[in-house]
């Protein structure tokens, strides 16, 4: 026996061969009987070692095919291999290829095919098969060496069924996912990895590659604006997505010019997904928007003068705290507008009310908060001390006492200036500010009072 084994293959094979040359030590001990060797081997090795004949009968098996197939080697030695193993569907083409095997001499060759146990389950094996052949060259036996594969293979099918759903579920949502009406890609925050198609349209390009060619990133896109959230807002090595995350909802807005140019604002909304990755969906909020900052811009302008109201001006003020700088209050009141308005009428009236308030805004700027108080009354906040608000007091007296628009009477305006002290003296200031306004009326009018 131990002469077939010699022409075996594999890694049983391997070292057939060297025990066949005598030269296989084991721990640096020589192994003296090769017959014992070799017994233990062929009762231990969890593969079937097989030797069969011309005709596919059983001229050797190793005991392992009792475990794997419930035949004992006693039983089934002698027998054809193909007619007892091989399912009869597949019979004939084993044949042939043992046949074939045999004619062209090829001397080792694998195989992987299914063996019927002897309880009727299926099993698969992967084979290999060494040729061997007498000293003359003539055909003697084909020994094979099986390793039950079933398990393997079981678990292979089953993956090859669930990549195969996973890619049929991947193309269902990318046809989805193309297909959604508003913007939404998967990106890492860094590189755009899928898009809906509606960001194409949005920007004009024909598919994302185009627009990957000349981008990165959508947020490269998002309108540098200090209401709305943009890159610029955000350190180099800092990811966009990460940042907005933290920010308020409100502020989760951003806004993209698209292919006709017309602007919109997008509301943003994430949604994490694989391997740090995130689809990130834009709702289109451009209306929303508009209407909100009408609503916003009514609640805090005046509609006649487009200037602060005195609800703005009371939140402001509210909120303002006295620290080192200091700040003023410069109040105002056209003097007998009463009579413009009985004269010249009330949409006279209002048109100097407009352009008084043009002219004031205009030297305030940005030193303060201009509210109208109420009728022809109006309230300043200065960030400055007393004599400062007092110079700029003088300087818009006698801007609108100069002023002069056709169709508007000359006019003039009495103002009260005061410093606010801190923070316990806001009310107190207000009050000081409205005598000191009173004072320079009671004084003869066009005059600035401190108080
Ligand atoms: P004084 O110098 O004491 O301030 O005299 P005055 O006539 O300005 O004072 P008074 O408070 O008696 O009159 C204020 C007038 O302002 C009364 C009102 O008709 C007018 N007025 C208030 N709001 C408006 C407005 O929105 N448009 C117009 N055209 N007039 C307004
Ligand atoms: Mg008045
Ligand atoms: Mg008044």
């Amino acid at each position: 026996m131990a002469d077939t084994i010699c022409i075996g293959l594999g890694q049983v094979a391997i070292m057939q061969e060297e025990i066949c040359k005598g030269k296989v030590v084991i721990n640096n001990i020589p192994i003296s009987n090769l017959e014992n060797y070799i017994e233990i081997l062929h009762k231990t090795a969890n593969v079937i070692i097989l030797s069969l004949d011309k005709q596919s009968n059983i001229l050797y098996v190793n005991s392992y095919i009792e475990h794997l197939t419930g035949y004992k080697s006693e039983e089934i030695l002698g027998k054809n291999w193909i007619e007892v193993f091989i399912p009869t569907s597949n019979g004939v083409e084993i044949e042939n290829i043992f046949q074939d095997v045999i004619e062209s001499k090829d001397m080792h060759w694998g195989n992987i095919n299914e063996i019927v146990c002897k309880d009727g389950s299926i099993k698969t094996i992967s084979w290999n098969n060494s040729l061997c052949l007498d000293a003359n060259g003539v055909f003697e036996t084909i020994i094979s060496i099986g390793n039950d594969i079933t398990q393997f293979r079981k678990v292979e099918n089953q993956l090859k069924e669930t990549i195969e759903d996973l890619k049929e579920e991947h193309q269902k949502q990318q046809f989805l996912f193309s297909r959604l009406s508003n913007i939404v890609i998967e990106t890492d925050g860094i590189k755009i990895v899928n898009a809906s198609e509606s960001l194409m349209d949005f920007f004009g390009y024909d598919d994302l590659e185009a627009f990957k060619s000349e981008y990165n990133c959508v947020c490269e896109k998002f309108v540098q604006h200090e209401d709305y959230f943009h890159i610029g807002m955000i350190d180099k090595d800092e990811n966009w997505i990460e940042v907005m995350k933290k920010l308020p909802k409100a502020k989760q807005v951003v806004v993209m010019i698209d292919k006709d140019y017309e602007t919109h604002a997008f509301s943003v909304r994430f949604s994490p997904t694989f391997h740090k990755k995130f689809l990130i969906y834009f709702d289109d909020v451009t209306d929303l928007m508009i209407q909100t900052k009408e609503y916003e811009y009514k609640a805090n302008h005046d509609s006649l003068t487009k200037i602060f109201n005195r609800e703005k001006f009371n939140n402001v003020y509210k909120k303002l705290q006295i620290t080192d700088s200091p700040n003023s209050l410069l109040m105002f009141d056209i003097d007998y507008f009463k009579k413009v308005n009985d004269k010249y009428g009330h949409d006279v009236g209002d048109k100097v009310l407009k352009a008084l308030s043009d002219c004031v805004k205009e030297e305030i700027s940005s030193k303060g908060v201009f509210s109208r108080w109420g009728g022809e009354e109006f309230m300043v906040l200065l960030f400055e001390d007393q004599d400062k608000a007092y110079d700029l007091a003088e300087n818009i007296r006698n801007k609108v006492k100069s002023l002069n628009i056709k169709g508007i009477p000359q006019i003039t305006i009495s103002l009260g200036v005061t410093q606010i002290r801190d923070d316990k003296d806001k009310n107190e200031a207000l009050k000081r500010v409205d005598k000191a306004l009173y004072d320079a009326k009671r004084n003869g009018r066009n005059r600035t009072v401190r108080l």
